[in-house]
């Protein structure tokens, strides 16, 4: 029989109670997941041009630095939680599939 640490119990507790209480982190590891399962590459990105579409949308020129690798891109992530902002703050549901996210947010 293995004995749990107390060093273990706490973290264990700590990264449940942080989970619990971060809704937004949830989601955005779900969502992140669901786009994945999707993807192989960004969908926001310009193949042709090298072009970043969620860039475009502020600046004129908007290059994809990352050759639409989007795990860990910011402008990726800026995107994932103003979006996760913009539904909750109209009191909607967020949805866990990253296909129902344009229709949501737009
Ligand atoms: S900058 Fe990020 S969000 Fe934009 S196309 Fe590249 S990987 Fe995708």
């Amino acid at each position: 029989m293995s004995m749990v640490t107390e060093d273990e119990l706490k973290k264990a507790l700590s990264t449940a109670i942080i989970e619990k209480k971060d809704p937004k982190k949830r989601w955005l590891e779900r969502i992140i997941k669901s786009a994945k399962s999707y993807h192989k590459i960004c969908p926001y990105y310009d193949k042709r041009l090298g072009n970043c579409f969620l860039r475009q949308l502020n600046e004129k020129k908007g290059k994809c630095e990352r050759e639409g690798k989007f795990d860990g891109c910011p402008v990726f992530m800026d995107f994932l939680e103003s979006s996760y902002d913009k539904i909750v703050n109209q009191g909607r549901i967020p949805p866990i599939d990253f296909r129902d996210l344009s229709s949501s947010v737009y």
